[in-house]
């Protein structure tokens, strides 16, 4: 088990797109159960694959972090098939750090994926599990939560965060 560095905003890898996963082998598993422990460090309720480095179509979402295994998703190349509702609530990232902001998400998604043992999974979700769900689908479309914010807005957010990063290395 290891705890994988997240990456932040700015590195080019979370604004690509990710490839499918063709083969659940050692390798996807291994680094399923990393991302898993990584999210329970940060501590986060979710995290997708491109967040630690690797392009590919992984994501765990956990509303519990860690506290009720029967709330923790791992999905290989999940997508969207089905979405109704509009929720706007608070939302943050990982790779964002120090930032939330509101944001409108659907309120109900239903998303199909297949597990660690290749078995194809259909979850419905609601509210927040379905804002989790939406916000990791995106990370592997190469978007940030920021990029769904207004233009101006993402512009003040990346200067902060420009800042922020400036008195870090300069300290
Ligand atoms: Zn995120």
């Amino acid at each position: 088990m290891a705890i994988l560095k997240i990456l932040k905003v700015g590195h080019p890898l979370l604004a690509q797109k990710a490839s499918p996963v063709e083969d659940i082998n050692q390798e996807i598993v291994d680094l399923a159960r990393d991302m898993v422990e990584t999210m329970y460090q940060a501590p986060g309720v979710g995290l997708a694959a491109p967040q630690v480095n690797k392009g590919i179509r992984l994501i765990a979402v956990d509303l519990s972090v860690g506290e009720n295994k029967d709330e923790l998703f791992v999905l290989i190349n999940p997508e969207i098939v089905e979405e109704s509702g509009k929720i706007t609530a608070e939302e943050g990232c990982l790779s964002v750090p120090g930032i939330y902001e509101k944001l409108e998400r659907p309120e109900r998604v239903v998303v199909k994926g297949y597990d660690l043992k290749g078995r194809e999974i259909t979850i419905e979700a609601r509210d927040l599990l379905a804002r989790a769900f939406a916000h990791e689908i995106d990370h592997l479309e190469g978007r940030l939560f920021i990029d769904r914010l207004s233009p101006l807005k993402k512009s003040l957010i990346k200067n902060r965060l420009k800042k922020e990063q400036e008195k870090v290395t300069t300290r």
